[in-house]
């Protein structure tokens, strides 16, 4: 099969290296892509939202299969895109339809979807501008923290979480009267805070069945000790530490279960992943989010772990025949430490030389944001690189991925020493 996967991070990496390892891939290519996927697949230098020109590489490149990376093109609608096109129409997507891309693209529509379903999650209403002043009197309802959530995709902001009520009142004025985060701000969830630590679970649907992959944690914040802004993620460990058989199957039952029911029970076209984020309050999983593609970092440390034929599954997601598919997972810890340009999140640079990537032994080194100038692989990003370690203990795990990361160089290279640490 040729496959053409969509995106440019340390996730498209992981997933371009365990889609090669599958007989059935022939010809893998990567749009954009970094310069680690341009060394195992062929990059194609077009944006995955110009559907035009990933409607022309299609066509030119004779794809079978095309594999979302990122939410964009999904959020955007490329699921439709390919199966309203005559010339396309064939060629299976993984990742939901724009309908069901609407659990990550809208935090109201996934907090109705859970609440119809019964999905255990925080409480919640939402606002619009006109009903600012409601809003405020439902605040006051509520005990401190508030959390206030923009309805739309922000980029990883727009979620606000505060201690004072007033504080609260204002910052929901300022989104919904003053568009704070744009759009994506003019309506408003504001919902009970679960005090808890987080988990992420990650399925596979068909639309009918699903297999769920390893349970990962991921380190939000850019400074040691969880401190300082957020980011993409600084590192992952899988398994979760926390999350013994008893919690997963709790996970399984009042959250998976129910998800890919109320897909099936609403109709909704929907072959892909499913990243459900997690809050363990007590013993009992709540819902935080619902994304619907993989985590970056946790790919880099889940898709590792599959033992199984991931094309061969893919393949299964769209004939919707999941159900039958072997679906194995390794039974070591997989970790990974993700090293950024200094200055990240703010204002980093880019085009600086890395160095000693030949020198990676025993973990694997996924690129992020990199890419090739006059032969050479240089940063082009925020996150680099992602190194990825495996062990039966998962402590041993960190250690080589620490190990590794030492023979790494760039200007102003930075990352979190204690990943893994709390666990
Ligand atoms: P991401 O950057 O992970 O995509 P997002 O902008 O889609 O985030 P959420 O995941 O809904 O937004 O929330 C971001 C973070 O805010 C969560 O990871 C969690 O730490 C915190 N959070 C969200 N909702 C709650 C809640 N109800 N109670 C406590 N903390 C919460």
């Amino acid at each position: 099969m040729n496959i053409l996967l969509l995106g440019s991070g340390g996730r498209e990496h992981a997933l371009a290296w365990k889609m090669l390892q599958s007989p059935l891939c022939t010809n893998l290519f990567v749009a954009p892509g970094n310069a680690g996927t341009a060394a195992i697949a062929q990059n194609i230098n077009i944006s995955a939202t110009d559907f035009a020109a990933v409607k022309q590489t299609a066509l030119d490149k004779a794809i079978d299969m095309v594999v979302v990376g990122p939410e964009d093109p999904l959020v955007k609608g490329i699921y439709d895109f390919f199966k309203a096109d005559a010339q396309l129409s064939h060629i299976p997507v993984i990742g939901p339809s724009q309908y069901g891309a609407q659990l990550e693209g809208s935090k109201e529509f996934a907090k109705k979807f859970l609440i119809k379903n019964n999905i255990p999650t925080a409480a919640y209403d939402s606002f619009t501008k006109d009903t600012v002043e409601e809003g405020c009197k439902f605040l006051e309802t509520l005990k401190a923290p508030y959390v206030l959530k923009a309805d739309g995709l922000a980029a990883g902001k727009g979620v606000l979480i505060l201690n004072s009520l007033e504080e609260a009142q204002q910052e929901l004025r300022n989104m919904l009267v003053d568009a704070k985060f744009g759009d994506a701000s003019s309506k408003v969830v504001i919902e009970e805070f679960l005090d808890g630590i987080e988990l992420s679970c990650f399925v596979l649907t068909d639309g009918k069945s699903y297999k769920v992959l390893p349970m990962a944690k991921d380190y939000k914040r850019i400074g040691e000790g969880d401190t300082g802004l957020n980011t993409g993620g600084m590192g992952a460990v899988s398994p979760v530490p926390f999350a013994d058989a008893e919690f997963i199957a709790k996970i399984e039952e009042r959250i998976v279960k129910p998800t890919v029911q109320g897909l099936q029970n609403e109709n909704i076209d929907y072959k892909g992943f499913v990243f459900i984020g997690l809050i363990k309050v007590g013993n009992d999983p709540f819902v935080i989010e619902y994304n619907v593609r993989m985590g970056d970092p946790e790919t880099e440390v889940v898709i590792p772990r599959l033992k199984s034929d991931l094309v061969e599954i893919f393949v299964a997601m769209s004939n919707q025949t999941l159900e039958n598919v072997a679906f194995e997972i390794d039974e070591r810890s997989a970790t990974t430490v993700m090293v950024v340009s200094g200055g990240y999140p703010e204002d980093y640079e880019k085009g600086c030389v890395i160095t000693g990537l030949e020198n990676v032994e025993g973990s694997i080194a996924f690129h992020a944001g990199t890419a090739l100038k006059d032969g050479q692989v240089v940063t082009a990003g925020g996150r680099v690189i992602a190194v990825t370690s495996y062990d039966s203990d998962f402590k041993v795990a960190i250690k080589k991925s620490y190990q590794n990361i030492e023979k790494l160089h760039f200007d102003k290279m930075y990352y979190r020493k204690d990943i893994g640490f709390d666990l």
